[in-house]
């Protein structure tokens, strides 16, 4: 259904849990962050009901997100059921990679097709540090086997100064030999981690430097594109992708709405305003249900001011939203 300015609301992002098995220096303070107890998150059968509720508000794609989803116990059961939806045409998932090759073949059998992968740096230390202990070569070993069984794969690397920018155009190579997107995202300062300011790198300022040594091809967007703004290297396999929150909103074209593994909805990922669903789950609330929905459609604002005012948003973790 079209929101209050006309946009078309078709895709749902549905965090499936708060927990994680990395602590990303931007996604979370370093004491990482208060989980919600096993009660307060619904159950896959209650947030399968509220992704059935929104179908029948034209909702037809569903990120799965976290939290890492990969860590939640039954997650490929619950995609099977999710992808067995009336309505919905496709399922995607966002993932840190970390337990990818374990579960890439399953979740490809449920209908996962794409992948977004968090990875945002190619160098061992650096990856350890960015994540407060992961190990790359996970993620790579997941990345390699999600290519094999023949996955599309998106990589989102978050730009930050001092931190990976040396590494913008080894990420930018990934993309001539191998079919993926490689998408730069600005960061956001959604935790207010001490001299944010000096992180952020602008999408203008990596595309002035991908520039300097790569020649690149505008591409036209379609609705595959989501928000980054698509290039491709001349002869390159794959794209590259420039992500813009703060420097370029891209509410505009703004599809989606969110719900959380409290089973919150969100209509903007910036907006401090939620919406309860959880009272709204029982078997004879369906009609309640679809109208709160329809109101989260409706009440979404027309942009964010993440980039021109930073405190108009209350600091947050993305990891209990879903990113
Ligand atoms: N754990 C999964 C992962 O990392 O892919 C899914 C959840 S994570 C919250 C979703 C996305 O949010 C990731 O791509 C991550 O890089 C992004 N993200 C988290 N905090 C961010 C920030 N401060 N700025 C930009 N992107 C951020
Ligand atoms: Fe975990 Fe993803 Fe947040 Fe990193 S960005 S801490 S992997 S939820």
């Amino acid at each position: 259904m079209k929101d209050s300015f006309g946009r078309n609301i078709s895709y749902l992002r549905l965090s499936i849990t708060d927990r994680c098995n990395l602590r990303c220096l931007y996604c979370m303070p370093t004491e990482g962050i208060e989980h919600r107890q096993h009660d307060e998150i619904l159950r896959y059968d209650e947030m399968l009901r509220i992704v059935a509720a929104a179908t029948t508000l034209g909702i037809r794609k569903v990120r799965v997100t976290g939290g890492e989803p990969l860590v939640r116990k039954g997650v490929i059961g619950f995609l099977q059921q999710l992808a067995a939806l009336e309505g919905i045409e496709e399922i995607a998932l966002t993932t840190n990679g970390i337990l990818l090759a374990d579960y890439a073949q399953a979740l490809c059998d449920t209908g996962v097709k794409r992948l977004n992968i968090s990875l945002d740096s190619l160098n061992p230390s650096t990856f350890k540090e960015i994540t407060r202990g992961g190990d790359l070569s996970r993620v790579l070993a997941g990345i390699d086997k999600a290519e094999q069984i023949g996955m599309k794969i998106k990589l989102n690397m978050v730009a930050m100064r001092g931190v990976n920018d040396h590494e913008l155009l080894d990420f930018a190579a990934l993309s001539t030999d191998h079919p993926w997107s490689v998408r730069f995202i600005e960061y956001m300062p959604t935790i207010r981690e001490q001299h944010w300011q000096q992180r952020i790198i602008s999408g203008a300022d990596i595309l002035a430097l991908l520039h300097t040594h790569y020649q690149l091809q505008p591409l036209t967007t379609d609705l595959l594109c989501g928000p980054a703004r698509p290039y491709r290297i001349t002869g390159a396999a794959g794209t590259i992708g420039i992500i813009t929150p703060m420097s370029e909103h891209f509410c505009g074209s703004c599809n989606r709405i969110r719900v959380t593994s409290t089973g919150q909805a969100k209509s903007c990922l910036m907006s401090n305003e939620v919406t309860d669903l959880r009272s709204l789950l029982g078997v004879r609330q369906r009609t309640a249900l679809i109208d709160t929905l329809k109101k989260v459609i409706c009440g979404k604002p027309e942009h964010h001011r993440l980039g021109t005012d930073p405190d108009s948003t209350t600091p947050f973790s993305m990891a209990s939203i879903g990113g």
